[in-house]
């Protein structure tokens, strides 16, 4: 089979999983996306994807991001998701590529991202809070408990929109601890809602990734972040 033949099928029964997974959780499928996360491959397979009809790329390294957003800027439509730690002095060009930023995890980070939009006169830049949901001290992500603290700074914010949570759960096998985890950030994500100043919400949960997609769509993720699933059967480059 093509490379193009393997990943817009493999991307057709994610596409398909996720909308099963939405049913079994009582939601609408269009309530869902699927982020296509292309941090293991060159553009020139993203933008196979992209021609099996997926919009929305992740990546993890700014420079990627950079990278790949600028070799598919001919691509219309195309829309490009910061998910992994994103440092200050890299705000400013991940924000001219137009991406959503899944990753704000410190007061600091946010503040720069409102002061780079600012400077640059960008539209409100729509982010999400990154939520340590697994415990693990290594990973990035605001403590639960900093989480009011955080939203009250969001009155001084105008130009980022805070628009949900993201959280990664533990990698481990146990269904049971991963739907707990999962579950942990929709219950922020309830809990906190109607305190969010104007202009800001909490309606999305970025959570699900490719070992743990279909639970985490069941526990109401709105965006889950599939990479190397879409890849499987693909030889390596
Ligand atoms: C790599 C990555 C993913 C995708 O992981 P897969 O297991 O390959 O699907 C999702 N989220 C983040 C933050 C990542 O870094």
């Amino acid at each position: 089979m093509s490379i193009e033949t393997q990943i817009a099928e493999n991307y057709q029964r994610i596409l398909d999983r996720a909308a099963s997974a939405a049913r079994r959780g009582q939601r609408s499928p269009d309530d869902l996306r699927v982020v296509a996360v292309t941090k293991y491959v060159s553009a020139e397979w993203t933008q196979l994807l992209a021609e099996a009809g997926c919009q929305d790329m992740g990546e993890s390294r700014p420079q990627q991001l950079w990278d790949k957003s600028q070799r598919l800027a001919h691509w219309p439509d195309l829309r490009w998701h910061m998910i992994g730690h994103l440092q200050r002095n890299k705000v400013d060009r991940t924000l001219l590529c137009g991406s959503k930023i899944h990753s704000v995890d410190s007061p600091r980070l946010m503040h720069a991202i409102e002061a780079a939009a600012c400077k640059l006169h960008l539209a409100p830049v729509s982010a999400l809070l990154e939520i340590n949901i697994s415990g693990e001290i290594q990973k990035h992500g605001l403590q639960p408990k900093e989480l009011p603290a955080v939203i009250d700074l969001l009155t001084e914010m105008h130009h980022v929109a805070i628009g949900g949570l993201m959280g990664m759960a533990s990698p481990v096998d146990d269904e049971r601890e991963l739907r707990a985890q999962f579950r942990s950030l929709r219950d922020l994500r309830d809990k906190y809602h109607s305190t969010m100043p104007p202009g800001h919400a909490l309606r999305e949960l970025s959570m699900g990734m490719s070992g743990d997609f279909e639970l985490a769509i069941e526990e109401g993720a709105t965006l889950v972040r599939v990479g190397s699933a879409l890849f499987e059967g693909c030889q390596e480059q």
